[in-house]
């Protein structure tokens, strides 16, 4: 589970920094998932 968002992070911040806090919680689930993949073919 990522987590992300005010509430996800525990942090006080404004909306400029949650869109930013989601994007960089969406490329850490590609990365994840291309690992996955990766991971998957090699096996
Ligand atoms: C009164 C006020 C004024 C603000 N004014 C500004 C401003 O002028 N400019 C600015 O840049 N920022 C402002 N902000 C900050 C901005 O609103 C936040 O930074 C931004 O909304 C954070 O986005 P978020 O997705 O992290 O959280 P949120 O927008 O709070 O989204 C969290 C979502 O999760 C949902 N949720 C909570 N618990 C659960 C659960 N258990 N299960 C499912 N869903 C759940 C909630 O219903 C909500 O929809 C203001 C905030 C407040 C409170």
């Amino acid at each position: 589970m990522l987590l992300a968002g005010r509430y996800g992070e525990w942090e006080y911040y404004n909306s400029d920094h949650a869109f930013l806090a989601g994007r960089k919680t969406a490329e850490a689930a590609r990365d994840f998932l291309e690992a996955l993949a990766a991971q998957a073919k090699s096996a």
